[in-house]
């Protein structure tokens, strides 16, 4: 089976949509393998988001990710890396609520920043985001 990291962002925590999500990720046949609350720094959200450290919305998106705690879950089932991209859905939540009105971002998401939850792109990303936050989980 395949991991991938899920993370609900501190709009979903603070909007208090971590049970419902949980109960999403349940009925879809995930194993949550494990979960952390955790509140970034800025140099933890930095390094986890170095692919758009030269992106000009970086700055806000630090901001955002360390504006309260954040839940990283490792999730497992086949297919799991993609299986959760689907379930999440686009980028901008704006767009979501339009293209994938029943996705986790149309559901409780904002706009393209505020995006409520984060899921890994590729089995090569979850592997280095799950050693990220669980150093000590040997990932696959
Ligand atoms: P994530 O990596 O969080 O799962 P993603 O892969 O769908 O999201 P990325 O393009 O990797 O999207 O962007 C990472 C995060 O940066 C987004 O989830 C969002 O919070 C923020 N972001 C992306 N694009 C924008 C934008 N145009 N304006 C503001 N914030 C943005």
């Amino acid at each position: 089976k395949e991991r991938t990291l899920a993370m609900v962002k501190p709009d979903g925590v603070s909007g208090s949509y971590t049970e419902e999500i949980k109960r999403i990720i349940v009925e879809a046949s995930f194993n949550i393998v494990n979960e952390m609350l955790t509140q970034l720094d800025k140099e933890a959200a930095s390094a986890f988001y170095d692919e758009h450290s030269s992106r000009s919305f970086f700055p806000d998106l630090v901001a955002y990710m360390t504006s309260g705690p954040v839940l990283v879950m490792v999730l497992e089932k086949t297919d799991a890396v993609s299986d959760w991209r689907g379930l999440i859905g686009p980028t901008d939540a704006r767009k979501a609520k339009i293209s994938h009105p029943r996705s986790i971002r149309a559901l409780y998401g904002k706009d393209s920043q505020r995006n409520c939850v984060h899921g890994s792109d590729s089995t090569s990303s979850a592997e280095r985001e799950i050693k990220f936050f669980f150093k000590d989980l040997v990932s696959g």
